[in-house]
């Protein structure tokens, strides 16, 4: 059997001093591979594993590597309340590496996040739930249909995992990508406002507005651009959607 230090899996960044992902400074590992698809992704580097995948930036490292890189700002999580951050890609889609590093950050007591989609086996969750000390929860579009549309694939994972960790009393911070004219509309926002409604534990959101960011990465790689008309919202139109969480009784931030 693999000791837990040398299990590897495949990461495209680290990011030193992130504020975004989750409290205080923290480190985040992106881990590689995603099942989504979003027209709107900022990472695509970070969705394909084969080295054939003109996206692919993608290394193996094992757990002691990526630990080592943690261990170097502790002193920084220690004064600040930070940790490390898991993200992606998705890192739910390499659940043994992610296991592994959540374990090795619970042993040495440093706090962690996991950045998800969502969309992973409910199995999965379950293994990882008891080692995470903050989920940053990706909510994108309520209708399946569009959904599918969107990002590639139904959201049902998404939305039945969600209730499960909230209802099991995990710490959620939920994430919503306003998408021009896709997530930010008033159909989708009341929806996504419905569906919460049955998870009162869950009263944290981030807003996350759009930005050309992806579109100008994915022209820089040579993939098709999929948003090239849309515009980025007025700061009017996000604090409208930051109104309507706080009406009922959401904690807004608006970015990370
Ligand atoms: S879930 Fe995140 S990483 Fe995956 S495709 Fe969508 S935006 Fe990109």
């Amino acid at each position: 059997m693999v000791a837990q230090q040398d299990k590897t899996g495949a990461i495209f960044d680290i990011k030193k001093f992130a504020i975004h992902d989750g409290p205080g400074i923290r480190t985040t590992v992106f881990l590689t591979g995603c099942p989504m698809d979003c027209w709107w992704c900022h990472n695509p580097e970070g969705r394909g594993e084969a080295p054939t995948d003109p996206t692919a930036k993608t290394r193996r490292v094992t757990v002691a590597h990526v630990m080592e890189e943690i261990e170097k700002d502790r002193v920084f999580y220690d004064q600040s309340g930070g940790g490390a951050t898991f993200s992606g890609g998705e890192p739910m889609a390499q659940p043994e590496f992610l296991v592994a590093l959540l374990k090795e950050c619970r042993r040495r007591q440093i706090a962690t996040a996991v950045d998800t989609c969502g969309y992973a086996p409910p199995g999965d969750f379950d293994k990882v739930a008891d080692l995470v000390d903050l989920f940053l929860y990706d909510l994108k579009i309520m209708d399946d249909e569009r959904h599918r549309t969107y990002t590639g694939v139904s959201n049902g994972p998404v939305l039945e995992n969600l209730k499960l960790l909230a209802r099991s009393g995990r710490r959620i911070q939920l994430r919503i990508p306003l998408i021009p004219g896709i997530t930010d509309t008033e159909d989708n926002l009341e929806s996504i406002l419905s569906f919460l409604d049955d998870l009162p534990a869950v009263r944290r959101v981030s807003l996350l507005p759009y930005n050309r960011f992806g579109e100008d990465k994915r022209k820089r790689y040579k993939l098709p651009v999929r948003l090239e008309r849309v515009r980025n919202q007025s700061e009017t139109e996000i604090e409208a959607a930051a109104e309507r969480f706080k009406s009922h009784g959401f904690d807004v931030k608006i970015g990370g």
